[in-house]
């Protein structure tokens, strides 16, 4: 059985000045959301988010379907 000297296994440190720092980063949505995760980044602006996302909102497509149906409307109301 191979054995270890402490100070070899204490503290289970990374080699210093090769890894990015790693953070807290803030991350603020577009939507206004905002939440928090790691990253080698302080602050990051995202444009979506899990909560505005149409997949999860299932919002979008109906607005966009709204606006078709409008346009559609329109061009056979003028005939
Ligand atoms: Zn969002």
């Amino acid at each position: 059985m191979r054995t270890f000297k402490k100070e070899k296994t204490k503290g289970n440190k990374m080699k210093k000045d090769i890894h990015p720092d790693f953070k807290t980063c803030a991350v603020t949505c577009a939507c206004g959301n905002a939440f928090e995760t790691r990253s080698n980044v302080e602050s990051m602006r995202i444009d979506i988010c899990n909560a505005c996302h149409p997949f999860f909102t299932g919002e979008e497509k109906i607005v966009d379907a709204a606006g078709r149906i409008e346009k559609f409307k329109a061009r056979y109301a003028m005939k």
